[in-house]
């Protein structure tokens, strides 16, 4: 028995020597009794009980003194096997009330044993102090203590559990918390390894890295001395044991551990992180089961923040020249409105004719050109700031006013830019608006660049400058747009016709109708005002659609009549944007069962040079089908005549400028240069706003086969027209 009970203590010192080891394989258990006698017989009786695989190790105390001495000192005890009665009465009540209130160990679980049935205590203090059981020492045979014990071990292991499971569950809570609003992935990272540190019990220094699409590993977030590598790739890092180990995480597709650190595998929707932390000790088993439920967390996190980023590039970025788009320059140019300043600029510069490139020489050549645009201006005004692509070809930046020379700015953008095997001269519209009219909304502020632009642009000039006039005239063009709108739409316009004759005959081969608006007080406004503003808010696209179906109806007519005439209609650049835009015509002409060589389309030569490919194309498809083209105001645009050689044409128009003043001040050089143009390209010429009959007898003279003009006839109504025609001679 003596040798048995030398054989516990010394298990019992060994095991106390183990326990500084921080052995868990032993349910640690304190007796307290100021009898030895107890202490014997306690662990003789439970000698060899196991629960749940782990043996109980005893601990002893003689006194209440001692009890809470050694509890303080052993917080993994379980079990306190307590004598009620030592030192005093209530020696053993004492050493509860200690070890609830004072240590605040709410886990240990409490088995009272008394001698003595008197001492019992209340069974206000027995749930008070959380005591689990109470019994008189006769009645501890070993099954009723070990039936005891087991249930308080048990009860002190879901104790411990839930203790645990709290603690750690508000841990992934704030960590999780942390991570998130994070919205760049450097300080996103920095977190990451933070807070799985603090879970894990680790210490605070880690890395995050993801694999880049040509599958190279990328550090993009970490803590202390991981931090100044951010950016880099792994094989950067000084310290070959961190790249092996992420790089296996990577290839193996598992956690990896080492005694010194744990790199965690993050499987995202899009895309695979490691993060790498280093460790003095490992972590346990449900440290780890809380590491992986922290990192589902972060793995939405990085979801997150790629969306985020996402849709701020795609937001504030221009995707091929990575400048900022239009929708961050307004936020950004807001900054810049200081009333009473002018120390800046704002250009805002539109590449003339940049789908020409596009269509003619290919996106990708169009692509490049955008990006030489930018290195021109990256490279000749580095004093600019804001430089931004703010629609497809046109971009805005600021510039110091008192840098800022038109000319030598329009200059320094026109040197041809090199573009691939291509030398290109590019013409640029440009508006420019000074600081001191800014407004404190961005998005004001571009719209005064535009006008500026717009202006530009209308008067075929390459760069013009914001005034609050314009801003008075951009406001009364919108209300005539809008007007013209509601008139259209209430079929308040009119189709007139002006005939045409032929110089030979003096008979009438045929006619051009023009658009008329009622002001509503018995005036027109006229076209040369409303049809750019038709142009400009495609409206025109609508309107000149109905004009070809009224001329395809008067055409109709006069082929029920016998009157064998062509009408022409004139069209605009948006009409051939429209996708469709020959079949529409030629739907049309089907339609009111038109003879197609009896409409004439009228183009400008700013028609053809707008898009000279799909110009070119789809004038070559309404020939074939019949229609006849001529082109308008001829001598007014900068027709190269190779373009013109390209078109299927059957009239040149010249423009009423040459020959308003004939005979006057004017032989009629330009006349004759076009009419014998025409003759060289077999093509007939007609004369616009013949007023005179000298007018007519000098075209005569000089070739030119037909005239229009007041001369001959005015624009009139239809009904007006099939008078007119009645009474006057016809070619049949
Ligand atoms: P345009 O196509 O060059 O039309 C000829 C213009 O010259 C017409 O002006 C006509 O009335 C005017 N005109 C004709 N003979 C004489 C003359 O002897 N003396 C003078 N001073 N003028 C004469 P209108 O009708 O004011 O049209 C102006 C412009 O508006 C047209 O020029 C054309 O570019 C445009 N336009 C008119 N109707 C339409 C249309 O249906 N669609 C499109 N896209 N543009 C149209
Ligand atoms: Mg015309
Ligand atoms: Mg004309």
């Amino acid at each position: 028995m003596a040798s048995e009970q030398e054989d516990f203590l010394f298990a019992d010192q060994e095991v106390s020597h183990d326990t500084q080891e921080g052995d868990t394989g032993f349910w640690d258990v304190l007796v307290v009794d100021d009898d030895p006698e107890i202490h014997s017989v306690t662990k003789l009786a439970l000698s060899g009980v196991e629960f749940w695989g782990k043996t109980l190790r005893f601990h002893h105390a003689y006194s209440g003194k001692e009890a809470v001495a050694s509890l303080k000192n052993l917080p993994e005890v379980c079990v306190l096997l307590l004598d009620v009665v030592m030192e005093s009465d209530d020696a053993g009540l004492n050493v509860v009330k200690q070890v609830r209130e004072e240590i605040g160990n709410h886990a240990v679980r409490i088995i009272l044993r008394t001698g003595q049935p008197g001492y019992a205590p209340e069974e206000k203090v027995i749930r008070e102090y959380d005591i689990n059981d109470y019994k008189m020492k006769t009645e501890l045979t070993r099954g009723k203590l070990v039936t005891s014990l087991m249930t308080a071990i048990r009860s002190y292991q879901q104790i411990c559990e839930l203790e645990q499971q709290s603690v750690a569950l508000a841990n992934i809570l704030d960590a999780s918390q942390a991570i998130l609003g994070h919205t760049d992935m450097v300080s996103f990272g920095k977190a990451v390894v933070q807070q799985l540190a603090k879970i894990i019990g680790a210490l605070d220094s880690g890395l995050v890295a993801g694999v880049t699409n040509g599958s190279r590993v990328i550090i993009f977030g970490g803590t202390e001395h991981y931090e100044e590598f951010i950016g880099q790739g792994l094989e950067q890092l000084d310290n070959g044991r961190v790249i092996m180990q992420v790089q296996n995480c990577f290839d193996r597709e598992v956690h990896q551990h080492t005694d010194h650190d744990i790199t965690f595998l993050l499987e995202g929707k899009s895309r695979k992180a490691a993060i790498f932390v280093e460790v003095e000790q490992p972590p346990s088993a449900s440290q780890l089961q809380f590491a992986e439920i922290f990192l589902t967390n972060v793995g939405v996190g990085v979801d997150n923040i790629k969306l985020i980023n996402e849709l701020r590039d795609v937001a504030y970025k221009d995707a091929l020249t990575r400048l900022p788009n239009r929708a961050n320059f307004v936020d950004l140019i807001a900054q810049f409105y200081q009333p009473g300043s002018d120390d800046l600029v704002f250009v805002l510069l539109d590449i003339a004719q940049f789908s020409d490139i596009n269509n003619g020489l290919g996106q990708e050549v169009g692509n490049l050109l955008l990006l030489a645009v930018k290195e021109r201006l990256c490279l000749e005004f580095p004093q600019s700031q804001l430089l931004s692509r703010i629609g497809a070809d046109v971009f805005g930046l600021l510039l110091p006013s008192q840098l800022f020379d038109e000319q030598g700015f329009v200059d320094t953008i026109t040197v041809p830019y090199q573009v691939g095997e291509h030398v290109l001269t590019m013409h640029f519209h440009i508006g420019v608006c000074r600081q001191a009219d800014f407004h404190h909304l961005g998005l004001e502020t571009l719209k005064l660049a535009y006008i500026a632009l717009n202006q530009a642009k209308q008067a075929n000039k390459i760069l013009d400058w914001y005034t609050p006039d314009l801003e008075e005239k951009m406001a009364w063009r919108l209300g005539l747009i809008r007007q013209l709108r509601q008139d259209f739409e209430m079929s308040k316009l009119e189709v007139w016709y002006q005939p045409q004759f032929s110089l030979e005959t003096n008979n009438v081969i045929g006619c051009e109708a023009l658009l008329r608006w009622p002001s509503g007080n018995g005036d027109y406004i006229s076209p040369g005002i409303f049809v750019p503003l038709a142009e400009d808010s495609g409206l025109i696209v609508d309107i000149g659609q109905w004009v070809l179906e009224q001329a395809c109806k008067l055409q109709h007519q006069l082929s029920a009549q016998d009157i064998d005439i062509s009408v022409a209609v004139n069209v605009s650049v948006p009409q051939f944007k429209v996708n469709n835009y020959a079949e529409q015509v030629k739907s049309t002409i089907t339609h009111y069962q038109v003879s197609p060589e009896k409409i004439e389309l009228e183009v400008t030569e700013s028609v053809v040079m707008d898009e000279v490919k799909t110009v070119i194309e789809t004038l070559g498809e309404l020939k074939s089908f019949g229609v006849e083209v001529a082109i308008d105001d001829f001598g007014t645009g900068f027709s190269s005549l190779s373009y013109l050689q390209q078109l299927p044409l059957a009239r040149l128009k010249i423009d009423r400028a040459f020959v308003k003043d004939i005979p006057d001040s004017d032989s009629g050089a330009i006349a004759d240069l076009v009419i014998s143009l025409g003759r060289h390209l077999g093509l007939k010429t007609i004369a616009e706003g013949v007023e005179t009959q000298q007018q007519a007898d000098v075209l005569k003279k000089l070739g030119c086969d037909e005239v229009q003009g007041f001369l001959l006839a005015k624009p009139m109504p239809k009904d007006e027209l099939l008078v007119f025609l009645n009474a006057t001679d016809h070619d049949k």
